[in-house]
């Protein structure tokens, strides 16, 4: 089976682009190859800070970073906890709402959440992105795909235990 990649245009066999449950082909529309050329332009954009290289680091410390995490938490519960809370209250989520809103629509929580996760939404890779101090201006539906690989890429890591 073969496929034209959105990108390059070029038509090359199925096995040659990124797998993509998400959509219903199964596969993304970019090749492998382009789908690299993106990694390597986030990484311009972000050259200090370098999505890849975190991945990197992180797997070599992983042991270390979750202890200091873990550390930090426990330290600090207090603080996260507030944090957490005003955050929420700041964001209109009132917790006597959000709690009836939960209670009426467990099942449709469970499986928006399930999803949001597991297909890596545009909404979920945004979040990310944002996280990594992205401008609105610099998240394009190319950045956003490029960082659903990478947050498939670290599931893939943390599975495999490599
Ligand atoms: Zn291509």
């Amino acid at each position: 089976m073969e496929h034209t990649c959105k990108k390059c245009t070029e038509t090359k066999d199925i096995n040659l682009f990124v797998k993509d449950k998400r959509k219903s082909i199964g596969i993304i529309l970019t090749c492998k190859k382009c789908a690299k050329k993106m990694v390597l332009k986030l990484k311009e954009l972000n050259p200090s800070k370098s999505v890849l290289y975190n991945i990197e680091y992180y797997k070599k410390n992983k042991a270390r970073i979750d202890s200091n995490n873990k550390q930090y938490y426990l330290k600090n519960k207090e603080i996260v906890t507030k944090y957490k809370k005003d955050y929420s209250l700041k964001n209109n989520y009132g917790i006597n709402n959000s709690k009836k809103y939960r209670n009426n629509n467990q099942i449709k929580i469970k499986v928006y959440k399930h999803n949001m996760s597991k297909t890596i939404s545009d909404v979920y890779a945004r979040g990310a992105l944002r996280q990594k101090k992205f401008t609105k201006e610099q998240i394009t539906p190319e950045l956003i795909e490029v960082q659903r690989i990478i947050i498939k890429t670290k599931r893939l890591c943390k599975t495999s235990k490599i």
